[in-house]
């Protein structure tokens, strides 16, 4: 009927007042995330696939919003890349992730995603280089993750940041590989220590199928080329058993391993004890 039409457009307009009223809160209070302390990071170990043994863990950045409770970085890091503040969300993640991975046995390193307005400006190396320095962190513990849509940007700036940091000893790893049009250019024109596919591939790592195959030549090539392998998202024991019988993806990251957890006792807990 019309009276239901006219309903239904209310909650929709209403609907996306919300949304509107959020965002703008949201961009409002993120300047202030930092200096307020409502930033933290959580980790999610990355595991060996042969051996068992946690190698490394992603930091992903929660915000804790004073009123509107966890904030997701899907939501946030597009709008603190709009407001031109992400280079301080960046340089507070280096910083922490460094002072956390210090805790941890030696042979577990960390990762930091990297945004593409990071990679428009060269402090990041010497934000890196700092942090390192500060906290007496041998580099090579320390991985800086980008996603090709990051990389375009501003291919000159790119790749002086990329070798500056290759420089100090920090690797490199390609992020979110095999989403849109997983351009094989990125691999040929950078050196990336790591490469990392991503979760939309591997939930199609069914026996026999097409991804299968795909990731089996990609994982090969890649593991050619010099690259540690990453499989994200794994989540069920038959993609794991699937990714281990290719041979070459060399570690996993997903549900099935890990959820992330939080810094601090519960990380350090977690690496203290054994993982096979
Ligand atoms: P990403 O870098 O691809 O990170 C992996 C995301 O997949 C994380 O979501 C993680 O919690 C989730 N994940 C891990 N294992 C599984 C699984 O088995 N199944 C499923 N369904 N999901 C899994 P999260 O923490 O919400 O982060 C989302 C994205 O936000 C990240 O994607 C990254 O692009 C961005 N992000 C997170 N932290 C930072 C940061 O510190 N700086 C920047 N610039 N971006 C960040
Ligand atoms: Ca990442
Ligand atoms: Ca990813
Ligand atoms: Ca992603």
């Amino acid at each position: 009927t019309k009276e239901k039409g006219r309903n239904g457009y209310h909650i929709y307009r209403d609907e996306m007042q919300g949304k509107f009223e959020r965002r703008e809160i949201l961009r409002r209070d993120l300047r202030q995330a930092v200096t307020a302390g409502e930033l933290r990071l959580v980790y999610q170990p990355i595991g060996d696939v042969h051996t068992g043994a946690i190698t490394s863990c992603e930091s992903l950045m929660r915000w804790q919003h004073p009123t509107l409770g966890t904030i997701s970085p899907d939501e946030f890091i597009p709008l603190a890349e709009s407001a031109d503040i992400i280079s301080d969300f960046t340089r507070w993640a280096v910083e922490s992730a460094v002072a956390e991975c210090v805790h941890w046995p030696a042979d577990i390193g960390v990762t930091v995603n990297l945004s593409a307005c990071d990679l428009r400006r060269r402090d990041i190396v010497n934000t890196v280089f700092d942090v390192l320095i500060r906290y007496g962190l041998a580099p090579h513990r320390l991985t800086m993750e980008m996603t090709e849509t990051a990389l375009a940007e501003e291919p000159l700036m790119t790749r002086q940041v990329l070798h500056g940091l290759r420089a100090l000893g920090v690797k490199t790893a390609l992020d979110d590989f095999g989403t849109g049009y997983a351009n094989f250019g990125y691999l040929i024109d950078y050196e990336f220590d790591k490469l990392k596919l991503d979760r939309s591939l591997i939930e199609q790592i069914s026996e026999g199928s097409r991804a299968r195959i795909l990731i089996a030549g990609l994982a090969r090539t890649s593991q050619e080329l010099g690259l540690t392998i990453i499989a994200e998202g794994v989540e069920r024991r038959k993609q794991f058993d699937a990714l281990r019988s290719l041979g070459s993806v060399d570690s996993i990251q997903g549900w099935l391993l890990s959820r992330p957890i939080q810094g601090g006792g519960d990380i350090r807990t977690y690496l203290m004890q054994p993982h096979f």
